[in-house]
């Protein structure tokens, strides 16, 4: 099995409640949520953070904000609001490192984060 956590998930090893997946991506809810709507979109390539993302990513992280907008479309929050986060190293709370891309709706969110 592979060592990273989101590795596993993308390849099915490790279950997950997955919402959407491609050839590219995975979409899958949150383990502990922090808000009615938290969905985890990942790249199926292991990429550790955003600072590891070179230029032939750049169409992968287009196709990652897209799939978080369709499916805040699928989950009703889309017209309320949402919000989209890339935590990025252990300063922003990243704690799995293999890019994921939050998607939180569902309640008014509060700004600043925390
Ligand atoms: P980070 O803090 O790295 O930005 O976010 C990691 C997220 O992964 C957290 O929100 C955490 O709840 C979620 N998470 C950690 N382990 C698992 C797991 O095994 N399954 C799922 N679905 N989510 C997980
Ligand atoms: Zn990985």
């Amino acid at each position: 099995m592979s060592e990273c956590l989101f590795c596993g998930i993308a390849t099915g090893e490790i279950d997950a409640s997955v919402v959407a997946d491609d050839d590219r991506w995975l979409a899958f809810r949150d383990i502990n949520p922090q808000a009615p709507t938290h969905i985890l979109v990942i790249p199926k390539r292991h990429v550790a953070t955003v600072n590891d993302l070179t230029g032939d990513d750049e169409t992968l992280v287009g196709e990652l904000v897209r799939a978080a907008a369709r499916i805040a479309t699928d989950e009703g929050i889309a017209e309320d609001g949402y919000r989209l986060v890339l935590n990025t190293n252990a300063g922003a709370g990243q704690t799995v490192f293999h890019l994921h891309l939050h998607l939180l709706g569902g309640r008014p969110l509060s700004w600043p984060p925390g």
